[in-house]
């Protein structure tokens, strides 16, 4: 008997259809001696929902206040599978994030878990219940609901699996696993049945949404073991094959495998690119002008300082979307003044795209042919930022999905490595 981590996303409850199906899938794993805490999101399009109610109020909507609205949508979810494994006659019971509790810091609509309370659940567990934690939702010392950010729910799983100790946490989703890049933009990606902690840490943190970044590095943290796989499969299929399908994230030093030198392709296209021009190139001027902006809590990706011509210099970086109309004002109204800038421009309409995989450590001439490629596309590179295991590139939105099918063509992802 062991103690297992279920997370159903949106589309996996989407419908009363479906969350008898994920109660069907449970209730197959309960039913073979384990026990199970299962952690599922809002159905599909209910957090966009609430949120857009909230707007339709106040187009910033007051942080606290949306919380207490978006942590809704997992109430309903768990409540309703509660009653699916009831109705097939299995003792189940729901709880909300602040009835665990799910501790977090106040960082309202982009809270971090602070720490998880296991003594009811493991008390129901022992009791011979199927125990059902809302995802997305945590609670401050003084009481007040917080949410994870989008994507959450996943972040929950793996917490609360690394605070059971849990033998291993599976995330149920709308895809089979994880891929060489986005199925929804290349048909040709292939299936990765493992990939590395650090390559799935970037993929995430590099805008591959199939898991929340903080959920990756839970499952680093603690050393979770952790499976992406599909929810819609016959919930009936055979636990034994159920159990090794999907996509497991592996930690390098457990194993030495089959690698390719790239492993997968990310995009995001939540970024926008602000640039500074005649900046007067002197020390301490990057400090200058970006300081403000992290004091104002936004955060700064890629960054570029062009060479300088006549003692002045041009800087450009990027930031998330939501917050480039504040950096823009900040800039303009406290920053450029003191600085001595001559001019400002933005550029909502960027994209970046990124090739990730541990073989970049050991191999040479794999950024150079991502350039190639995408030249050979007439596709123009604005900023460019590497790391051991990654190369990332900025270019224009309308070139995005050219880019990732040429190079995942490139780099021959939808064949397995040899
Ligand atoms: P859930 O609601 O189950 O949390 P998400 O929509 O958050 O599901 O994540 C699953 C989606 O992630 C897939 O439908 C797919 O379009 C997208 N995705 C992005 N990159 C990848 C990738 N590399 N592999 C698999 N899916 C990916
Ligand atoms: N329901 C939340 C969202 O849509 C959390 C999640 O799905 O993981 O972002
Ligand atoms: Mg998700």
């Amino acid at each position: 008997m062991s103690l297992i981590v279920h997370k159903y996303g949106g589309t996996s409850m989407g419908s009363i259809e479906r969350i008898k199906n994920v109660a069907a899938r449970v209730a197959k794993w309960y039913e073979a001696g384990h026990q199970l805490v299962v952690v599922p999101s809002a159905m599909s399009g209910e957090t966009n929902r609430l949120i857009g109610l909230a707007k339709e109020l106040m187009p910033q909507p007051d942080p606290r206040e949306l919380d207490v609205i978006a942590a809704t949508g997992e109430q309903v979810s768990i409540g309703l599978l509660a009653m699916a494994l009831k109705a097939r006659g299995i003792k189940a019971k729901s709880y909300c994030g602040w009835q665990v509790p799910i501790m977090s810091d106040d960082a309202f609509t982009k809270a971090r878990i602070t720490s998880i309370d296991d003594k009811k659940i493991r008390k129901d567990l022992d009791d011979g219940y199927v125990v059902i934690v809302a995802g997305f939702q945590g609670v401050t010392d003084d009481g007040q609901i917080t949410t994870l950010g989008r994507g959450g729910s996943d972040t929950s799983a793996v917490a609360v699996a690394a605070a059971l100790k849990a033998e291993e946490c599976l995330i149920y989703t709308d895809v089979d696993g994880v891929y060489t890049t986005d199925p929804r933009v290349v048909p040709e990606a292939r299936r990765l049945t493992k990939i590395t902690f650090e390559e799935m840490l970037e993929m995430a943190s590099l805008g591959s949404k199939v898991l929340q970044i903080r959920s990756v590095e839970f499952a680093g943290k603690y050393r979770v073991k952790t499976r992406v796989l599909s929810s819609l499969t016959d919930p009936h299929m055979p636990l034994s094959d159920e159990a090794i399908s999907g996509t497991l994230i592996t930690f390098e030093e457990d194993e030495k495998m089959e690698q390719a030198v790239v492993a997968g392709i990310a995009f995001n296209r939540d970024e926008a690119k602000i640039s500074i021009i005649g900046v007067p190139d002197k020390p301490g001027i990057a400090y200058q002008l970006l300081g403000p902006v992290a004091d104002a809590n936004i955060d700064v990706d890629v960054i570029i300082q062009n060479v300088s011509h006549d003692g002045k210099t041009d800087f450009s970086f990027t930031v998330h979307r939501n917050d480039y109309a504040r950096t823009m004002d900040l800039l303009k109204s406290a920053v450029l003044p003191k600085t001595g800038a001559a001019t400002l421009s933005g550029d909502t309409k960027i994209c970046k795209v990124s090739i990730v995989g541990i073989g970049m450590r050991s191999h040479v001439g794999v950024a150079s042919k991502m350039f190639s490629t995408l030249s050979e596309e007439g596709i123009n590179i604005q900023m460019i930022t590497t790391s051991e295991i990654k190369t990332s590139v900025v270019i224009d939105e309308k070139y995005m999905e050219l880019a990732v099918r040429a190079l995942h063509k490139a780099f021959d992802l939808e064949q397995a490595p040899a």
